[in-house]
């Protein structure tokens, strides 16, 4: 049995009574929302934090509305099960809903977040293993060593976002709001991820996410989420996909939007250009549209052996997914399970 190294726990009541105590803390303490990821990688000896600050009684970080100006705003402790169980969002957001509802299984999403999916670590075959078992091999540059398991001789940690969530807020155009003893920051979801697995986070000391907001325009949007894994009980993505369509007033598409994860640190825009614009969705030109978007995601996505699945295996599968994902944000009958 893996045991918890020892820790203080702290329940700030308040947003500002947990960032004062992650200002004093600083580095010795880590956030705790639902901890289905911190804790079994505290128990792997990923994370060594002297204090955990919980956010589970901070009311200021949870609940759904619709701000003045129309964009959703989610707070950052809402956990995925409230939030795939919940029709008018699956209206408003349908890509962020299914993959909520994908990930990990029932119990696991009635205790995560939407903050902690966001900020979850990245995931690798050679990192996500017991103390035991890395040091056996010499750890890795991400955590204890100075070697890449995955790239010999690579220098920069690849280990995979492997957050569901990611793919479909990115093409929802979210925004992440971070409070921290500083003040408030807003970061577009776009530059939240940098390419380097072992710092793939731009956040800065003691910020907290506070909210995520879906702009108006985003809402409403045909989208669907398609996912690749082991087993479609439980586990985290081989491959994540996320397709948005928006849609005119003649019913022809305007705008496509298309995401990938887990294939390195950061999710993966693919660009579409105008491939879809002006093609009805019931059309064999949008049919022949959802080929050539597979083609283009199959040229940019280099899937790696840092998480478990054959890389070419998983590359093949990109297309697939891809055209699946598009036809089920077309159709309105997400998500997709390819195997
Ligand atoms: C068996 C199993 C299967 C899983 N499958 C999947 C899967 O398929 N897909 C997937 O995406 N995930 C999966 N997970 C990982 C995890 O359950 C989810 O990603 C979950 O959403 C994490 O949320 P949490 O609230 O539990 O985060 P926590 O574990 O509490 O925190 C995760 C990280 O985010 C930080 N954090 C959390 N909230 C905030 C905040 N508001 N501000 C600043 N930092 C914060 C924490 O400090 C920590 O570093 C799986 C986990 C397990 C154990
Ligand atoms: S990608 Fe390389 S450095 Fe990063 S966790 Fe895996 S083995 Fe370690």
């Amino acid at each position: 049995m893996l045991r918890l190294p020892q820790f203080s726990l702290l329940r700030p009541a308040t947003l500002d009574e947990a960032l004062a105590l992650s200002a004093e803390h600083g580095s010795r303490a880590q956030l705790i929302a639902g901890g289905t990821d911190l804790l079994p990688n505290m128990k792997h000896g990923l994370f060594e934090p002297e204090f955990l600050i919980s956010l589970q009684d901070i009311k200021e970080l949870r609940g759904i509305r619709r701000a003045e100006n129309g964009d959703l705003c989610l707070g950052a402790m809402t956990t995925l099960a409230s939030l795939a169980a919940n029709d008018e969002l699956n209206r408003l957001v349908p890509a962020l809903t299914q993959a909520a509802g994908l990930v990990a299984g029932p119990q696991i999403r009635s205790a995560a977040t939407l903050g902690g999916n966001i900020l979850l670590d990245t995931r690798c075959e050679w990192y996500n293993q017991t103390h035991f078992w890395r040091q056996a091999l010499g750890y890795c540059l991400k955590k204890d060593g100075s070697l890449c398991h995955v790239i010999e001789g690579g220098k920069k940690c690849v280990a995979a976002a492997s957050c569901d969530s990611a793919p479909a807020l990115m093409v929802l155009d979210a925004e992440l709001v971070f409070e921290s003893a500083r003040g408030k920051r807003q970061l577009a979801i776009r530059d939240l991820w940098r390419a380097d697995g072992a710092l793939h986070l731009a956040l800065e000391p003691g910020e907290i996410l506070v909210r995520v907001r879906v702009p108006a325009a985003a809402l409403g949007r045909l989208g669907a989420y398609g996912k690749l894994r082991d087993r479609n009980s439980i586990d985290f993505p081989l491959l994540g996909v996320a397709a948005r369509l928006d849609i005119d007033g003649k019913g022809l598409v305007s705008r496509a939007e298309l995401c990938v994860t887990a294939l390195a640190a950061r999710p993966l825009a693919i660009g579409l250009g105008g491939l879809f614009d002006g093609l009805a969705v019931a059309s064999e030109a949008f049919a022949r549209a959802t080929e050539r978007a597979g083609a283009l995601a199959y040229k940019r996505c280099h899937p790696l052996a840092n998480i478990p699945g054959d890389p070419e295996w998983r590359r093949e599968m990109v297309p697939l997914v891809v055209r699946r994902t598009l036809a089920a944000a077309a159709q309105g009958s997400g998500p997709v399970h390819p195997v």
